[in-house]
């Protein structure tokens, strides 16, 4: 048989290729891809252990399983069944393969890898899947069910500064309250609904791709329409641009407004051949992006507006369940000095009432008080509509999901699982995406695109970069690359959550990070890279490419400790009651204990309290006990210093390369 290639090698087995080189590595066969041709004994040899390797995860789950079945002395009788099935696949295809036709016999063991990997799965005890938040915050499609409700569209308005946005939306309300019921709008809450003859709007009163794209990159896209504002006297500028692109990541339909008719110096023609330059083809040019002619002044042309809008969001599709779980999402949220914490949420799903119990990243309480949309009081809500509600206990972010708890109890543990989750989240401080760890990613198939978004310091080479990327996508074949966003100007905060919205990696050439941009590069775990020259960009992504950017390990010291008093434990020996002076410590790291200027202990860090419990790590000014295996002698006065791995970036410079640009 001739050879064969490893991804469809793997393929046929039903394995990642990245399990498969993994395995092909353990066998001493390293420098392989995806598309690289083994023989047919290097594949027979391959196989083999990889069924050893399957079956050993079994007998491992099973035996899980059989301990935990023990412990909660209940039977399931799941065990018994495969290991009945394992025993006859067993007696069927032992040996795997040897000098069968491998071709043949690939197809069978394919099935047999499945179906051992399905009842591991059935084995391993409790992994639940947990639907991510952000997709419980998605319409729901397919059938109706008869508690289902039809929801008004949700409508984001975005444009440069000063084109009038915020005109829009005070003239928007102002109609609403002129053709509504009386009564008129004592407090905006985040979100307002505007009314037509038969229909309703929801608009998302924070106007600006920054709000837009901070609720994506949260988790949550509400939107269903795009309002693009642009001013007929000054035309397209810098951040419709951005805004264009903003909208384009999100894959949102965009309706554009082109505001300001009133004045004289208006002119509609150069705005929608500026509007042509962008890819955006007005229906009055041939092709499919609706332009309306506003004055949010003047009250011209809005109805107009509302009517392409409900034609845009395809109303009729559009439904919740009012019996369904609950679900909102964040729009806004504010501090009020006698109510506490005032959110305005837009609820997705499920009906809302006073007195329910809601649960919002790591804050959550018992609503007090609900509120519409106009400040009045409510006692219930249904979705599709937003609502204020008072009585959460932290402050929440525009975007987070919003649950309902059955109780304080459940609703206090879910807050808190939330606050461990972003707090892990912090201390690895790792990029969602990174390029040095896109073969990774891109070999267990969960990566398939590589979206960048591109700052440059010349509008000339904006384009040239971009064009070179994504000949490189040509090349690579298998990944495609994606500029989400390619504009001049230092990295800003709108890059970051681009980024974290889209998953996307920034690169600049030769510009700055703005300091807002760092610290959101932080919080939202977006990675920045930087370069001088496009050839160091392409070549970094081809390495990642071939896995040439995994990352290097390092030591460093992380943070320092000294020594109060010592305790007596009667488990744990002597222990170290300390000060982290500064840094942290953490359970595992390797610690050097030094006594006047003389190292007394080098070794591991086996066990880290505060006070009762055990804790992964303490951050400075905090007070922890410390106690190693291998050390008792602690004395007041001893200092701590912990080493820990940690991941460093890898100069290109510093990497043994082969040349693949040859
Ligand atoms: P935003 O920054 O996009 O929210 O813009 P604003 O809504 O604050 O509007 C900026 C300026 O443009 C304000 O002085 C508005 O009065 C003015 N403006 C907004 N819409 C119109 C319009 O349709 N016609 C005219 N002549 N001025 C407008």
């Amino acid at each position: 048989m001739a050879k064969i290639r490893i991804f469809s090698l793997a393929n046929k087995l039903g394995l990642r290729t990245e399990a498969l080189i993994k395995v092909l590595s353990d066998m001493g066969i390293e420098d392989v891809s995806p598309a690289s041709a083994v023989d047919p004994e290097t594949a027979s040899a391959a196989v083999e252990l990889v069924v050893e390797q399957a079956e050993e995860a079994h007998r491992q789950a099973q035996a899980a399983a059989e301990v935990q079945a023990a412990q909660e002395e209940t039977r399931t009788g799941a065990t018994d069944e495969a290991t009945v099935a394992k025993e006859e696949w067993e007696e069927e295809f032992a040996p795997p393969v040897h000098d069968a036709d491998l071709e043949e016999g690939l197809a069978e063991l394919g099935q047999y890898l499945a179906e051992l990997q399905a009842a591991t799965e059935q084995e391993r005890p409790e992994t639940p899947e947990v639907k991510p938040l952000s997709e419980l915050a998605a319409r729901p499609t397919g059938e109706r069910p008869d508690s289902a409700v039809d929801v008004p569209p949700v409508v984001t308005v975005l444009g440069h500064v000063d084109h009038g946005k915020t005109t829009l939306l005070d003239a928007l309300r102002q109609t609403d309250v002129v053709s509504g019921e009386s009564g008129g709008i004592t407090q905006h809450i985040g979100a307002s609904e505007v009314s037509t003859n038969d229909d309703t709007i929801v608009f998302i009163d924070t106007p600006g791709h920054e709000a837009f794209t901070a609720m994506r990159a949260r988790g949550a896209q509400v939107t269903d329409v795009a309002v693009l504002v642009v001013a007929a006297d000054d035309g397209v500028m810098p951040q419709t641009v951005e805004a264009i692109d903003h909208i384009r990541a999100a894959d949102v339909p965009m309706i554009v407004a082109i505001n300001k008719i009133d004045l004289p110096n208006a002119d509609l023609a150069a705005v929608q051949q500026q509007l042509l330059q962008h890819e955006i083809v007005p229906e009055e040019l041939g092709g499919e992006t609706i332009v309306v002619p506003i004055s949010a002044l003047k009250h011209e042309g809005l109805d107009e507006l509302l009517e392409m809008i409900l034609l845009v969001a395809e109303v009729e599709q559009l439904w919740a369940d009012s019996q369904g779980d609950f679900v909102a999402v964040v729009v806004e949220s504010r501090v009020d000095s006698s109510e506490g914490l005032l959110a305005a949420i837009l609820i997705r799903n499920g009906t809302i009432s006073v007195g329910d119990i809601v649960v919002c990243g790591a804050s959550w309480g018992r609503i007090r008080r609900l509120r519409d949309w106009r400040g009045k009081s409510v006692k219930t809500m249904e979705p599709g509509h937003p609502v204020e509600v008072v009585g959460l206990s932290d402050v929440v972010e525009a975007g987070e999901i919003v649950q309902l708890a059955d109780s304080t109890k459940q609703a206090r543990s879910l807050a808190e699982e939330a606050q461990d989750t972003e707090r892990e989240r912090s201390l690895m401080g790792q990029a969602e995406v990174q390029l040095r760890q896109l073969q990774r990613q891109f070999g267990a198939e969960q990566v398939k695109e590589l979206n960048i978004v591109l700052k440059s310091d010349v509008w000339g080479s904006t384009q040239a970069i971009e064009a070179n990327l994504n000949q490189l996508g040509k090349q690579l074949g298998e990944i495609q690359i994606n500029v989400v966003h390619n504009t001049v100007g230092e990295v800003t905060q709108s890059d970051v959550l681009l980024a974290a919205a889209s998953e996307a990696i920034i690169m600049g050439f030769r510009v700055g990070v703005s300091n807002e941009a760092l610290r959101a590069a932080q919080d939202e775990h977006v990675e920045i890279r930087r370069y001088d020259v496009i050839y160091e960009a392409l070549e970094d992504i081809r390495r990642a490419m071939i896995g040439m950017l995994e990352p290097i390990y390092e030591e460093q010291a992380i943070g320092e400790a000294e020594v109060l008093q010592t305790f007596e434990s009667s488990r744990r020996g002597v222990i170290g009651g300390c000060r982290v002076t500064s840094g942290r410590m953490a359970r595992g790291a390797r610690i050097e204990v030094v006594r006047n200027g003389d190292q007394v202990f080098d070794g591991e860090l086996s066990s880290l309290r505060r006070f009762e419990n055990n804790v992964a790590t303490v951050e400075a000014p905090q007070e922890c006990g410390i106690a190693a295996d291998e050390f008792n002698d602690w004395e007041p006065g001893d200092t701590i210093t912990a080493y820990q791995q940690v991941e460093v970036e890898r100069s290109l410079s510093g990497q043994a390369v082969e040349s693949s640009s040859s």
